[in-house]
């Protein structure tokens, strides 16, 4: 089973569930070790009910001790999701060299001051035009930001937008997403593959397979596994079907993050 990279707990704005059951589901499904990847989008209380800002003070505790209670048993790593904002760029630069942890996805949530999961971040513009500013934003974002190690699912407004994945083929912005993996190569950045697309109903991660053979064949090597769990029972979700998926795209091995150092470890 693969490692997963990806798992948010009750620290998170949107997540109830206790960090020892993410933990205890991960043992269930005989995984070695996992990263837990609480949520700070920082600097935007105000554009979203849900409050995505961490409280460190809170969660670092927390989480050595439950690395300290599974010694032996689980290899818990700690983690950050951070959400990318040029605004706030400053701020999380400084932040990164500061925290402490094993590992940082950046991920894109709000574009423009818009959660992507908001329904007016579709309206007024096609769905195809809303994707694509999805994804120039993104680009924008890697290019000028350095504050994470793997990029979070990218790809993930084809969850929320109108019709879905439906319509959607990555071919129509390849021009864009190339050249997010080609910064991503070059800055010795990893590509997250995000395997909640599947219980999102749609039929694939995020990225897109396409996608991730496309990195491959740019000879992206940096690859992290996560399951964006909210729940228990969505750790380790759909991860057998994405190791052959991945094997299928030209990848032998996988990442994980120790310390920020990243790691590969053979796909079985
Ligand atoms: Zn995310
Ligand atoms: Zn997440």
């Amino acid at each position: 089973m693969l490692s997963d990279f990806h798992i948010h707990t009750s620290f998170s704005g949107d997540s109830e569930t206790p960090p020892r059951d993410q933990a205890e589901a991960a043992l269930r499904l005989s995984m070695s070790e996992i990263c837990i990847t609480d949520h700070h989008d920082y600097g935007t209380r105000e554009m979203s009910p849900i409050d995505f800002t961490l409280n460190f003070s809170s969660y670092f505790p927390a989480m050595r001790a439950l690395q300290a209670e599974y010694a032996g048993r689980l290899r818990i790593n700690i983690g950050v999701e951070i959400g990318l904002m040029l605004r706030e760029k400053e701020y999380l630069e400084a932040l990164e060299k500061e925290l402490e942890v094993d590992y940082l996805i950046g991920s894109s949530h709000f574009i423009d001051a818009i959660d992507v999961y908001d329904r007016t971040f579709y309206s007024g513009r096609s769905e195809k035009a809303a994707y694509r500013r999805y994804f120039e934003s993104t680009l924008e974002r890697v290019r000028l930001m350095d504050c994470f190690d793997s990029l979070g699912h990218l790809d993930f407004p084809i969850r929320y937008g109108p019709t879905k994945n439906k319509n959607y083929l990555p071919e129509d912005y390849m021009e864009v997403i190339d050249e997010i993996l080609r910064v991503l190569i070059r800055r010795g950045k990893a590509l997250e593959c995000n395997t909640a697309g599947f219980k999102y109903g749609l039929g694939q991660p995020n990225p897109h397979e396409k996608i991730l053979k496309r990195y491959r064949e740019l000879d992206g090597e940096l690859l992290t596994v996560g399951s964006d769990a909210h729940k228990a029972a969505e750790v380790g979700g759909s991860f057998n079907r994405t190791a052959e998926l991945l094997k299928r795209c030209g990848f032998s091995y996988y990442t994980v993050y120790h310390a920020r150092k990243p790691e590969f470890v053979k796909i079985e």
